[in-house]
């Protein structure tokens, strides 16, 4: 199956990134132009868009583009609302997840075979993830901890209900 594919707005950058991380296919301001008309050329080509921006929004569903409207930045609300009507797994797989920075794949490479990687972060993992394109590189540090408590969070808000989304 194809991964959820969105096109994001300039507003909710933080968003992009999470969704990468979580597998889903997401161009935003960075690889498009910053015009509402570039962006809606990605969601005609089978994206949904999603924008904080409320004319935009409706000159999405005028036009019969799939859009949905989020309200604010908060990636918790956004993440629980998002999931209740979009195919995006609130867990990390990281088989699928992209790169946060430029949306390409990752590749899972024994960490023998890094380069440039902290020697802190080759004693204790086995595995490290490159980004095939920008070749940035990621492991579960830290930092994926704070990630799972957040996807918590959302699940839980998923279940007992937010309702800033329009759609
Ligand atoms: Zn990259």
């Amino acid at each position: 199956m194809r991964d959820p594919a969105f096109v994001v707005d300039a507003m909710l950058g933080k968003l992009v990134k999470w969704l990468r991380i979580l597998g889903c296919d997401v161009l935003s301001v960075s690889e498009l132009g910053d015009s509402d008309e570039d962006l809606l050329r990605a969601a005609r080509a089978g994206r949904t868009l999603i924008t904080s921006d409320q004319s935009l929004f409706q000159r999405a569903w005028r036009e019969g583009i799939r859009a949905r409207y989020i309200a604010g930045a908060d990636v918790i609300d956004a993440l629980a609302l998002l999931s209740k009507t979009e195919p995006i797994p609130l867990r990390i797989d990281t088989s699928k997840t992209r790169c946060p920075e430029c949306n390409t794949e990752l590749i899972e490479l024994p960490v023998e075979k890094a380069h440039g990687v902290p020697k802190e972060v080759l004693r204790k993992h086995l595995w490290i993830y490159l980004c095939k394109s920008c070749k940035k590189t990621y492991w579960l540090g830290s930092h994926y901890l704070k990630m799972l408590r957040v996807l918590i969070q959302a699940k839980k808000r998923r279940s007992t209900g937010v309702n800033n989304l329009n759609s």
